[in-house]
């Protein structure tokens, strides 16, 4: 695993001398990115000229590049998504949606925690799919929808169910999309050590989103492609992670299946 450093930050004058003056590339703009590895001999020097200016504790992000082989080797995998498009609908309130989609009886508009999908997830229109042939809707970070000869290919051999999608002004059922239906759920392990918020209206807790490292190791379950137990996320958003097996992960990639990356998650014997 190679840890990289993500820095953002607003134009300024200074920050750019120093970033040049160690020959650091960085995207220039109105908001500037930087990445540099870890292992790399400036990063030291970088975090420590940048102390006065705050951005190493604001606009800092960890990635982690795995390696061919520890994707390969992973028991467990987190899927995540690299492609948004669209947003449930109705989408011109939060609400509005949730409530057509979701049995909101246990849910907490202050953290986003314990909503219920009840009903088909509506669309604008047809998902424009391009290369791609996996999706994420804007605001739903753990359901995914594929091609229906995706699903038929990758998903349903694992046992993997699928749930119509429909367009939101008339209900019509649409043929170019499904909605995966994830309905297994584990509990992840060695959460000890990540900092969590408890809502202070609802008292239950979600972690905020791992980034720069392996993911937690889930138990052990049968299921190909399932969701933590445990919720993920900041303010009022929340979603548990979701997670594949080594065998769906392997036959994803012969598939070709795209619009995500993967993320390997310990495995149990090295975590304990
Ligand atoms: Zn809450």
């Amino acid at each position: 695993m190679k840890i990289i450093h993500r820095l953002t930050f607003r134009y300024d004058s200074k920050i750019i001398a120093i970033v040049n003056e160690l020959g650091i590339p960085f995207k220039d703009g109105f908001i500037c990115v930087c990445k540099i590895a870890e292992n790399d001999a400036r990063w030291h020097e970088l975090s420590e000229l940048l102390k006065p200016f705050d951005i190493v504790k604001c606009g800092h992000t960890l990635i982690a590049e795995f390696s061919k082989k520890e994707l390969d080797t992973a028991d467990y995998l987190e899927i995540v998504s690299k492609w948004h498009h669209g947003y449930p609908e109705p989408s011109d309130t939060i609400m509005g949606f949730m409530e057509l989609t979701y049995n909101v009886q246990n849910y907490c508009q202050k953290c986003g925690i314990g909503a219920f999908q009840k009903a088909p997830f509506r669309f604008k229109k047809s998902p424009v799919w391009g290369q791609r042939n996996i999706l994420q809707l804007n605001w739903i970070f753990d359901e995914y929808f594929v091609k229906p000869e995706i699903w038929r290919e990758v998903f349903e051999p694992f046992g993997i169910g699928c749930r119509p999608v429909v367009l939101d002004k008339s209900g019509r059922e649409l043929d170019s999309v499904v909605q995966l239906e994830l309905t297994e759920l584990a509990e992840l392990n060695d959460l000890d050590d990540l900092p969590f918020d408890t809502c202070a209206s609802c008292g239950r807790i979600k972690y905020l989103p791992i980034t720069g490292r392996f993911m937690p190791p889930p138990n052990k379950t049968s299921a190909a492609m399932f969701r933590s137990n445990q919720y993920f996320g900041s303010g009022a958003s929340a979603n548990r992670m979701v997670i594949v097996s080594q065998e769906l992960f392997a036959k994803a990639q012969s598939a070709g299946l795209k619009g995500v990356s993967y993320e390997p998650c310990l495995s149990k014997q090295i975590s304990n």
